[in-house]
């Protein structure tokens, strides 16, 4: 039996670790022999595990209470970290793969709503206890199931994220191996995020980059590169504070001296955030994450000769009617041709009350005229001349983003500003769908962060329109780093007493759903889909078995206990109305 795994371009002894390709680089990210998180528990004294349970992926996050000794001192520590699989030990490893038992409870190391849970209890301990969070984070994403999704996956990560952001102790993360997608970023909201020299941070896998940009998985390695993904280039790109450095060559061959690498830098964060008195540990958190993201400045000049009022909304004749859509057919396959009622198709959230077809995905300029009093909407001046910007040359980014915003008349996925429902002013932030699917980016993250800010000086209430499908590939990891700065900024305005809405449209997926999508009081479109973490596709994918026939709409999720307030179009402003009202 082999005592140890080789990668394609690892031969025995003699790879060269300096002159990998970019996939390459990702697949050393996850080398089975590469330290896991209870490998690194030697750095740390006394180890105690925190919680016991049994649910299923339960054992992805382990969660234990330890001491770190620098010079004298013994300073509480609470550990949370992913663990991929039972060992590094790809002897102990090949043995334990004959046992399926064994090797089914790791789940490939995707961490399941039960293993978040267990992060979120052992924040909420060690805020009581007063213990310093250092979190390892290790993982290929979460869980893409039905099961996780009917546990709420996306909420349970939102809630992580939501629970570092509001930490009242400081908070260490550390990316060991490969961090991905949304089961890495929730844990990675942190005062300080190191990463091992080999490791990978990263939105998306470079198949899966490569299968939506080249139509085909085999380009995988352009993808990795277009995308930057590995530790040196995040921390050239800002979204890692510290490279560890494997100094005498990767993990997986020279264990020890990794491990005592790593061991000097969480000592050097610790004494960095310490220095940081108790009452300012929150300030330094905004300061921080004010920081994250990047964007271009546009003119007012440039804004007014792009944005423009679009609707998406199909037209009526002057009877108030409209053709009914093609191929409509009852269940029991008699076919409709009679034409709709507009006011009631509005109603239906422009969904067929027939056959559930949908006939528009109604444009932000749509929603606002739906939402606000006539004509009171004002773009907020901070955030109107924010733009996105291509830091990674990202194939094709830059020609996109002209196109899309001539045709969706806006300059980002997301316009910001104030507006009257019924008298009442408040703070809005809303995306559109058709500007990139409206998927999370950086402008996504700043202009939540402004809009937040005006909200907290003028003691307005704040409201989020959510849609998306995930964070914006294009942007790499930059995208995704942007979510936990939306939560802090949300953070903000609740610790000011005001009011957080969100509303929750079709689609709210991934980082959306995770992002501003998890937070405050959450209203559910009556007739809305595809809400959750991962998408249908992707999961039937995955499993190889449909999901069930209304999976993620809106009475789905409240069968399955994740819904209180349902809205449609037609009252939605009476249910803003009487919640500020309670409020
Ligand atoms: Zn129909």
């Amino acid at each position: 039996m082999a005592n140890h795994f080789y990668l394609p371009f690892e031969r025995k002894g003699q790879a060269d670790y300096h002159h990998l390709d970019e996939y390459e680089k990702y697949q050393l990210s996850f080398h089975p022999e590469r330290p896991k998180y209870l490998d690194y528990l030697e750095i740390f004294s006394h180890p105690e595990k925190c919680f016991k349970s049994d649910d299923y992926g339960a054992c992805l996050i382990q969660t234990h209470r330890a001491t770190l000794e620098i010079e004298d001192e013994k300073i509480p520590v609470m550990l949370i970290g992913q663990q991929t699989g039972p060992t590094s030990d790809y002897k102990e490893l090949t043995q334990l793969m004959r046992n399926n038992g064994e090797m089914g409870k790791w789940n490939d190391g995707m961490p399941t709503p039960a293993s978040y849970e267990r992060a979120i209890k052992a924040i909420d301990a060690a805020n009581k206890e007063n213990r310093i969070i250092i979190i390892f984070v290790d993982t290929p994403g979460a869980d893409p199931t039905e099961a996780s999704e009917e546990r709420g996956i996306a909420w349970r990560i939102g809630d992580t994220i939501h629970a570092l952001a509001e930490a009242n102790v400081p908070t260490i993360s550390v990316i060991i191996n490969r961090a991905c997608s949304g089961g890495a970023i929730a844990l990675t909201g942190c005062d300080i995020t190191l990463a091992m020299e080999y490791s990978t941070y990263l939105v998306i896998t470079p198949e899966a980059c490569s299968s939506i940009l080249f139509h085909t998985r085999s380009r995988a390695n352009e993808a990795a590169s277009a995308s930057r993904i590995t530790s040196k280039e995040g921390f050239d790109l800002g979204i890692v504070d510290v490279m560890v450095p494997e100094s005498d060559g990767p993990a997986h061959r020279f264990r020890e001296q990794a491990i005592a690498s790593l061991h000097a830098y969480i000592e050097k964060a610790i004494i960095k955030l310490q220095a940081i008195p108790k009452g300012k540990l929150l300030s330094s958190r905004i300061d921080r994450w004010s920081k994250i993201g990047q964007w271009s400045e546009t003119t007012v000049e440039e804004v007014n000769a792009i944005q423009q009022r679009v609707s998406r909304l199909p037209e009526s004749n002057s009877d108030g009617y409209l053709k009914r859509h093609k191929g409509c057919y009852t269940s029991n396959g008699v076919h409709n041709y009679d034409p709709v009622r507009f006011d009631k198709l509005k109603d239906n959230g422009f969904v067929c009350d027939v056959c559930g077809y949908r006939y528009t995905r109604p444009s932000i300029w749509d929603c606002m005229d739906n939402l606000f009093d006539d004509g009171t909407f004002i773009e907020h001046a901070e955030t109107k001349l924010i733009i996105d910007k291509d830091i990674l040359g990202f194939p094709e980014y830059k020609e996109k983003l002209k196109s899309v915003r001539k045709k969706t008349g806006l300059m980002t996925s997301m316009i910001t500003g104030n507006g009257k429902i019924n008298g009442e002013d408040i703070v809005f932030c809303g995306a559109d769908f058709g500007f990139f699917g409206a998927s999370f980016c950086m402008t996504t993250g700043e202009k939540i962060w402004r809009a937040a800010e005006i909200a907290i000086k003028q003691k307005k209430p704040i409201i989020l329109q959510a849609s998306g499908g995930g964070a914006r590939m294009h942007e790499g990891c930059s995208s995704m780093v942007s979510i936990p700065k939306a939560h802090v900024a949300l953070t903000r305005v609740e610790q000011a007493g005001l009011p957080v809405i969100t509303i929750i449209t079709d689609p709210t997926l991934g980082g959306v759903a995770i992002g501003y999508g998890s937070r405050g009081i959450r209203l559910f479109q009556k007739h809305a889909g595809n809400i959750g973490f991962s998408g249908r596709r992707v999961i039937e994918q995955y499993t190889g078995k449909k999901t069930t026939k209304d999976f993620q709409t809106t009475p789905w999720l409240k069968k399955h206990g994740h819904v209180k307030h349902v809205v449609t179009q037609t009252n939605i402003r009476e249910e803003i109305v009487s919640i500020l009202e309670k409020d």
